[in-house]
């Protein structure tokens, strides 16, 4: 988002807090941008923009707008993209996300609702649909969905997660949901409330391992758009899904003004919506932004003054792009730190850019060194999927770190189905 912010006319400075070794001060050339370490709290951040004069603050992840850093800015009268703790619930609850979707007629696996596990346990064994995938209802950073072997996994999933406080609060209420079949894509949009600008739709690897295994993951990697989703089936989320939960938080007193994000799942009984989220997703964002023609700032203040319907939001045509994440060994459970990271200088492709994460500098060498789990995320965009995904394939094999690795087959379905 600073890359793409950091190509507007309009914006003259940014501060990414708390920033890596990608966003550190002059990496971009224009503005100038700075990495800044503000404390947790909200009055702070809002004291310290107040104090430099900053006029939008945009918020990367969900738990910030969870807690209601949107509120927190706007009582000291800073702008801030991304919405307020009542919208952002589309992400954060998933109990009245479910009864929501029911309520707006919006297309859902079916599912109940429990606090306690013999309830749970008696529906998981009784219910008419295969009651299989257990979900915390609050935040657990992905980890809060279990698509359960059998009922008996299910079962025990659920005991885990209500007696025995698995996520904490997060999973003190469930949702059990029936199991569906199918492909799974995002669409996202932005929406000031009331209307929506669609974005082109996007496909995330959450496994780690190729072939979609291993555990889940942050994300491996994303292709756009997927070259599956024709017209219709986007016309179709864009009302049925999108424009309805728009309307529908809008109605509900919880106007929505960001990204909105929807999970979909193309099955036989046609588009279901297994999750929403309040933002953009990671990589979701480097394979969709590199694509966005128009200003992201100016889209942004429409987003928020209300006033999207007249604001141009154009993508670029007949392109692509795909993002590839370099992750450090172990990840996503435990891994080192602190390993040199070289090669990075060698990508000279116009079309090719490492967006850094995971990344810091050595307090005594000052060079490059990782410092998360996943470490960068290698995007291209160019006239064809093949070349793109060849384009981050290819810039990955010269980035060098002790233990680094990729998933080789991110734009998989999307180029098979071109060959088709
Ligand atoms: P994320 O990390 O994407 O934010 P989340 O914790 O919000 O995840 P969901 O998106 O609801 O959880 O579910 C995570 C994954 O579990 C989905 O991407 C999908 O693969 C699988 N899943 C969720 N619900 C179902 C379902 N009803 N049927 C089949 N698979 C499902």
């Amino acid at each position: 988002m600073a890359w793409k912010l950091n190509q507007s006319d309009s914006v003259k400075l940014i501060y990414v807090t708390p920033g890596n070794a990608g966003t550190f001060h002059g990496n971009l050339t224009r503005p100038i941008n700075q990495n800044v370490c503000i404390r947790k709290f909200f009055l702070s951040l809002a004291e310290w923009c107040v104090s430099r004069a900053i006029n939008l603050v945009v918020v990367g992840p969900e738990i910030p707008l969870a807690e209601g850093i949107n509120e927190a800015l706007a009582h000291s009268g800073i702008l801030c993209f991304g919405p307020s703790s009542k919208a952002a619930e589309i992400e954060s609850n998933k109990s009245f996300t479910k009864d929501f979707m029911i309520r707006h007629n919006i297309p859902t696996a079916r599912y109940k609702v429990f606090t306690d596990s013999q309830s749970a346990c008696q529906h998981i064994n009784a219910a008419p649909y295969r009651a299989l995938v257990v979900k915390a209802s609050g935040l657990a950073a992905g980890k809060g969905v279990v698509v359960a072997k059998d009922k008996e996994e299910a079962c025990n999933t659920a005991r885990k997660m209500l007696n025995d406080g698995q996520f904490g609060a997060a999973s003190s209420t469930i949702v059990i949901e029936e199991l569906l079949e199918g492909e799974e894509y995002s669409i996202l949009c932005f929406t000031d409330g009331c209307h929506v600008k669609v974005m082109p739709p996007v496909q995330d690897n959450k496994r780690v391992g190729e072939g979609n295994t291993g555990p889940n993951t942050g994300g491996m990697g994303a292709y756009c758009p997927c070259p599956q989703i024709s017209k219709e089936t986007m016309r179709l989320i864009e009302q049925n899904v999108l424009k309805r939960t728009v309307q529908g938080l809008h109605e509900e007193g919880r106007t929505f003004k960001g990204v909105l994000y929807a999970g979909i799942m193309l099955t036989g009984h046609g588009v279901k919506v297994l999750e929403f989220n309040c933002r953009f997703g990671d990589p979701e964002c480097q394979a969709i932004l590199p694509l966005l023609e128009s200003d992201l700032y100016s889209v942004m203040m429409n987003c928020i003054n209300g006033r999207l319907s007249d604001a141009e939001v154009n993508w670029k045509e007949n392109h692509s792009s795909v993002a590839l994440v370099v992750c450090s060994e172990g990840y996503p459970g435990e891994y080192k730190k602190g390993k040199l990271i070289t090669g990075m200088d060698n990508i000279t492709e116009g079309s090719v850019r490492v967006f850094e994460a995971g990344t810091s500098f050595d307090r005594e060498s000052r060079r490059k060194v990782t410092s998360g789990g996943r470490v960068l995320t290698i995007s291209a965009t160019t006239e064809s999927l093949p070349l793109s995904n060849q384009l981050v394939l290819q810039a990955a094999d010269g980035i060098q770190f002790e233990g680094a690795f990729y998933r080789r087959d991110i734009a998989k379905d999307g180029i098979i189905f071109l060959k088709r």
